[in-house]
């Protein structure tokens, strides 16, 4: 039976929202108590540990007021009963309690913390823009491959250090041995707007062209065809990228930022701006941002980069200003149409996050095909 879109007043929603609160409670006692191993030093610098400590007090008792919610407005109890549990071990585990402490730099961490306040945000502002104004209504949230998806923006986020140092040293390879002293004091005395300008069309330049390699030679298109087996776009939908693609495009990304050495706070705005808009364009909404979206790309212009029909393929490459394809001669965007669906026709991915990462490495998704209940369904 294909499962329906969640309704307002069933107590289905305040159920799931009262699971996921108390979830990331738990989770984040961890960081309270591992802070050397689970939170991030860049990271720890922006939130004080009274703010974390705020958060984690509204988080439970939050879980717990919509899991009373859920367990009065529905006929099942499951997820109140379940939600109510959560939020007991979370409080019997200290939650009430919890001190944030400042720590050393340690050698190496895991963005735990990272993880729990960008999937907070994220489902703060995408979960209730895509049941309010859906692009696609049959989908609903919990399609058949939502874990996989999850799994990509845990695992992405945890390993954010790794990620970040790794995708640093071609830069520093190539551009290292440069005086660029001058060159940033220049560029950090110009005004705000323009250095973030500047940061965004950079970066984005160089991600374009990346991006469009990895488009245009077949061995590369193996792992970032792995992006485009997205049959169903949904916020989540981006973070289905291979790591041989995040690397690539994230150190040609950061080129730039290393050349032109912007200040902490434009880089600050940038990572904030990139984090959320990339989520955004992936995003299973119809909300089309009027005239706004010629100046910067919106769900429907990255929707028609993942489009399934074959004579639109190898369009908008750019992941924030469209002008940039209009240069290049890449540019597609229809006054209102969407394409028609998502995903690459022809095409055989299996299912689940393990066998994805290996799949480019061993054998091509154009060429092999995969017993039916093997397949991806996106
Ligand atoms: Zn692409
Ligand atoms: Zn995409």
């Amino acid at each position: 039976m294909e499962p329906t879109r969640l309704k307002i007043g069933e107590g289905i929603i305040s159920g799931y929202v009262s699971i996921f609160l108390a979830i990331l409670s738990l989770l984040g006692i961890l960081c309270f108590k591992f802070p050397e191993y689970l939170t991030t030093s860049d990271l720890r610098n922006v939130y004080s540990p009274k703010m974390v400590e705020t958060l984690m007090l509204f988080s439970i008792i939050s879980s717990f007021g919509f899991a009373l919610l859920s367990f009065y407005l529905s006929n099942k109890k499951k997820h109140a009963v379940i939600a109510m549990t959560l939020c007991f071990s979370a409080i019997l585990l200290g939650g009430f309690t919890v001190e944030g402490r400042s720590v050393e730099k340690a050698n190496w961490s895991l963005g735990l913390d990272w993880l729990l306040l960008d999937l907070f945000l994220m489902v703060l502002i995408f979960v209730p823009l895509e049941l309010a104004f859906p692009k696609n209504k049959k989908q609903t949230k919990f399609h058949s491959e939502w874990r996989t998806d999850l799994l990509y923006f845990t695992i992405s986020h945890l390993l954010i250090q790794f990620f970040g140092i790794v995708s640093q040293k071609p830069a520093v390879a190539f551009f290292g041995w440069l005086n660029l002293g001058v060159l940033h004091t220049w560029v950090q005395s110009l005004p705000f707007f323009i250095e973030l300008f500047l940061a965004l069309f950079l970066t984005d330049l160089f991600q374009y062209w990346a991006h469009r390699f990895f488009h245009t030679n077949l061995y590369l298109f193996k792992f970032h065809a792995i992006h485009h087996s997205t049959r169903n776009m949904d916020w989540l939908a981006g973070s289905r990228t291979h790591f041989v693609d995040i690397f690539v495009v994230r150190s040609m990304s950061f080129i730039p930022l290393y050349v032109m050495g912007f200040s902490t706070i434009t880089f600050s705005v940038y990572i904030v701006f990139i984090a959320i808009h990339a989520v955004l364009i992936h995003a299973n909404t119809r909300v089309n941002f009027g005239v706004l979206r010629y100046i910067i790309t919106t769900p429907q212009y990255h929707h028609w980069h993942h489009c399934k029909e074959p004579e639109f393929y190898g369009k908008n490459f750019a992941v924030v200003f469209p002008f940039i394809d209009m240069i290049f001669g890449t540019y597609y965007l229809p006054k209102n149409t969407w394409p028609k669906g998502t995903g690459l026709e022809e095409t055989d991915f299996p299912k689940g996050f393990v066998k994805q990462m290996i799949y480019p490495f061993k054998t091509s998704p154009f060429n092999n095909p995969l017993p039916k209940n093997e397949k991806s369904q996106r």
